[in-house]
């Protein structure tokens, strides 16, 4: 069966892309209609379950969650852009290469025939969606021989076009079933689901590309599938657009003049951004479109030292709202890419296209080392801000943990629970001289017993911190010290006896306090 000689053979291609595209918006309209009932019906039967064991519901349940995952997948193949999956460089060779290893466990009775040329060429498409209709297409040929057999697949570039071609020696289509395929439901199979060709021509058609069908019964199917290649530029990175450009325009003018295009193909760059620009602005008061119109100004011209003080502002407001540093980093690299292909598409159009490789060299380094000093500057302030909101965070939890109660007109409890470091005792220290100071507290009563550890450093300090309080006139009291503590203090050799009063428990300290 060769392509060329069975012209008349092939499936009328319009005929099914439009006949899918009716279907496709048809299914939309039910799948969602009938989703949400189903999935109701389900939560009910959830709750039936829990009280009566019955097997009636069990099947009940299964199937409904058939038909809700029937219904998903027309929802999916009928809606693709429900699946934001961003457009980029797919090898098709590479592709088949994989799928036809996930065959593996076939192997023993069919064989592949492999016979790849014009490897190096592209798609530019969505990779999960063409993967998973390469798989279908395998799928239904290795279904399609029942016993041995072979499956041949050819990839090559003819024209503009990758064509791909997977052919199998099974049992074949009749030819009245050929015109149905691709409609979502139809097969000829027990377990089927008439959804495999479904995705596949969605995803074809999705990507300009072409069909065709040849099948001839109990000798085999040649599915033949062309992809619009790549072009050559946009493979190297460097894209020509269709920019304005009056005479003799400076750059600056330049972008602004086509600040439109610009932004869409910022959008296009960086996909994952483009639905998150109304949530950031919402958030952060933050837009990011004018943005990357600065960015890109301060940098076109230059202007180093504001792009500094752009970028720290910029760190502080992301670090402030939390907003995902991931989206800051797609964004940047996009204005980056989308900036180069602006400056190409300049110096073309300037007619400066065979300068000397030393200018480009020369703005190579600078527009770089001012992009890269910008994600500099802004994640700098960004984790420093970050970070003194870590500080603030720490300091007012330090200071929650050194409570002072009152407990008379002269006399304060202070509980200390946890670990006691050397940055707690200053807490401590601060926190308590103050209070005695300003509330001529005569008796401060610490209670350690919820004290897990104290460092070494923290109990010299706390020492410290009691002969502080003697010096004015207020007697330290030290109830529920641990075992553990008193070794800490007998082997450091400490002077205590002199410093503060020790009761065993609170409750001693209490009784005595307020008794007297
Ligand atoms: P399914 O595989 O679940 O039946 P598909 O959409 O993948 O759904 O295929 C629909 C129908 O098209 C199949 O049931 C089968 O009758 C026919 N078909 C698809 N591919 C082949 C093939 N390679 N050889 C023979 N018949 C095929
Ligand atoms: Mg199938």
């Amino acid at each position: 069966m060769d392509v060329k000689d069975a012209k008349n053979d092939y499936v009328n291609n319009e005929f099914h892309l439009s006949q899918l595209a009716s279907v496709g918006q048809i299914a939309a309209g039910i799948a969602h209609e009938v989703k949400n009932p189903l999935t109701a019906v389900k939560g009910f039967l959830q709750l039936l379950k829990e009280n009566h064991v019955d097997e009636y519901v069990d099947i009940a349940q299964a199937e409904l969650n058939n038909a809700i995952s029937t219904l998903e997948n027309l929802l999916h193949v009928s809606k693709p852009d429900l699946e934001d999956e961003p457009f980029q460089s797919v090898s098709m060779s590479a592709e088949l290469e994989l799928m036809s290893h996930l065959f593996q466990d076939q192997m023993y009775r069919v064989q592949i025939i492999k016979n790849f040329t014009d490897t190096d060429a592209k798609v530019f498409g969505k990779r999960n969606q063409l993967k998973k209709a390469l798989f279908n297409l395998f799928k239904n040929a290795f279904e399609a021989i029942p016993d041995k057999g072979t499956i041949k697949v050819e990839h090559y570039v003819q024209d503009q076009y990758i064509v791909i071609s997977i052919e199998d020696t099974g049992v074949g289509i009749p030819q009245e079933k050929v015109k149905m395929l691709g409609t979502p439901f139809f097969t000829t199979k027990i377990q089927g689901t008439g959804m495999g060709l479904t995705q596949v021509f969605s995803v074809i058609y999705q990507h300009a590309g072409n069909i065709h069908v040849q099948s001839e019964e109990n000798v085999g199917t040649k599915f033949v599938i062309m992809l619009p290649k790549e072009a050559e530029l946009a493979g190297t990175g460097v894209n020509e657009l269709a920019l304005s450009y009056t005479e003799g325009q400076q750059l600056k003018e330049f972008f602004w003049e086509n600040k439109n295009d610009f932004e869409k193909a910022l959008l296009a760059h960086a996909v994952n951004v483009e639905g998150k620009i109304e949530e950031i602005q919402n958030v952060g008061n933050i837009d990011l479109l004018a943005n990357a119109h600065r960015l890109v100004l301060y940098i076109v011209e230059g202007r180093e030292h504001e792009m500094i003080s752009f970028a720290r502002a910029e760190g502080i407001a992301w670090a402030k709202y939390s907003l995902t540093i991931a989206f800051k980093l797609e964004w940047v690299q996009a204005i980056r890419r989308v900036l180069w292909d602006f400056l190409y598409n300049f110096d073309r159009l300037c007619g400066r296209t065979e300068d000397s490789f030393e200018r480009f060299y020369v703005q190579e380094k600078k527009i770089n080392q001012l992009v890269d000093q910008f994600l500099t500057y802004f994640f700098i302030s960004y984790t420093e801000y970050k970070d003194l909101v870590l500080q603030k965070q720490r300091e007012l939890v330090e200071d929650l943990s050194v409570p002072i109660i009152p407990l008379t007109g002269t006399t304060c409890i202070v509980p200390l629970i946890g670990n006691i470091d050397a940055y707690r005792a200053n807490t401590i220290e601060d926190k308590v001289i103050t209070h005695v100071g300003t509330l001529r507290i005569e008796n401060l009563i610490f209670d350690l017993s919820s004290v897990a550890e104290i460092e070494n450093e923290a109990i010299l300090h706390f020492m410290r911190i009691l002969d502080g309080l003697n010096m004015m006139g207020c007697k330290p009291v030290l109830t529920g010290l641990r075992p553990e503590v008193v070794k800490q203090v007998i082997r450091l050799n400490l002077p205590f006896d002199k410093k503060a009063d020790a009761k065993g428990s609170l409750q001693q300290a209490l009784a005595e306090f307020l008794g007297r």
